[in-house]
């Protein structure tokens, strides 16, 4: 049997297999310093860990090799995309996001997408496998890498579904922001679902400080059957109750993204559409215009439309933003990550 990364625990969970080995759970800051302040690749660089603490952790865990990367950069904005392929084969993308004053990374945290939301590239390549936190850790760490310097923020936004893979993504938040590991604020993480209502109340009850996003994609019912597969687990209104839950019991507001198609979904009753369904919940809208992906045959939201429908919006008091992607030219806007040169 494969022996599990040891990047794959939180230093509380190493720290109680160091105490049911006999060693003291203390010891365990070091082994988590080397692993993420130094980027440890074997346990023999370890020094001033004791010799027989190093044999017997390496006896339990292994340490995965890095994961290859290729990279891509933006002509148009310097958006750069970074394509992991993991020793098994499995490959996820990373995009690098440099904005005016501050550098966001999007990770992934699935290879592939069981949801197949019809609109975009990676719910195309179907699902793979989920990633486990340490090659989750291995893109934000790329993405420091190739910033230069400090992230400002972290998006679950990649490849993949968070919520289905909850279990990993929670653990990686946990070891990102530790002050042994990334030391890295949870308050900087946005973690962004299709919309599954189990785990927003989850995290709702949690104690975590991380952000939600949620992508409604559209206002209505029916439309939202025909984009994402997902529609059928979980309504519109379901989603929107858990939302309110989240608000209500954390304080925080909630990011709800909407993606406007051409003619479809981008009209001033649309708008409408969209107020009567968040006009309660402590929100910010995020619009996103619908970037092409993998041959599907819908039109992106045009920029006067989706003006006039962000104006309805902030004039009901709704803090509403048009996002402006980034990466087109290299398929590393939303919804167009596919895990390979074909996307490009
Ligand atoms: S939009 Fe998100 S949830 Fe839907 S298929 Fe793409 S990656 Fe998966």
């Amino acid at each position: 049997m494969t022996q599990p990364d040891i990047r794959d625990f939180t230093r509380q969970e190493l720290a109680g297999t160091l105490i049911s080995l006999g060693e003291k759970g203390s010891r365990v800051d070091k082994v988590f310093n080397f692993l993420y302040r130094k980027g440890a690749e074997s346990f023999d660089v370890m020094a001033g860990v004791q010799e027989g603490l190093k044999t017997r952790l390496a006896a339990l865990y292994s340490l995965a090799p890095a994961p290859a990367i290729e990279k891509r950069v933006s002509a148009i904005d310097k958006t750069t995309k970074l394509l992991f392929t993991f020793p098994d084969g499995a490959k996820a993308e990373s995009v690098v996001l440099f904005n005016k004053k501050t550098i966001s990374a999007c990770i992934s945290s699935q290879s592939g997408c069981a949801c197949g939301c019809t609109f975009c590239a990676t719910g195309g390549l179907g699902f793979k496998r989920d990633l486990r936190p340490h090659e989750i850790l291995a893109q934000f760490a790329a993405c420091r890498r190739e910033a230069g310097r400090t992230l400002d923020s972290v998006l679950f936004m990649g490849m993949g579904e968070p919520f289905l893979n909850w279990a990993n993504v929670k653990k990686s938040v946990l070891i990102l922001s530790d002050n042994k590991g990334y030391n890295f604020p949870q308050t900087r993480i946005t973690v962004s679902t299709v919309g599954v209502v189990p785990v927003i109340r989850e995290l709702a009850e949690s104690r975590l400080e991380i952000r939600l996003a949620i992508s409604l994609i559209t206002a209505d019912e029916k439309q939202r059957a025909e984009l994402t597969p997902m529609a059928k687990r979980y309504s519109l209104r379901e989603i929107i109750g858990a939302a309110r839950y989240y608000t209500d019991r954390t304080k925080k507001m909630v990011f709800l993204e909407y993606i406007v198609f051409d003619g479809l979904n981008d009209s001033p009753q649309d708008a409408r559409k969209l107020l009567a369904l968040v006009k309660d919940v402590p929100c910010k809208v995020n619009l996103i215009m619908y970037n092409p992906a993998g041959g599907a045959a819908f039109t992106p939201g045009r920029f006067e439309k989706g003006k006039e429908f962000q104006n309805i919006m902030v004039e009901a008091g709704i803090r509403t933003h048009m996002r402006r992607e980034k990466g087109t030219d290299i398929a590393a806007a939303c919804g167009q990550l596919a895990a390979g040169p074909e996307a490009s």
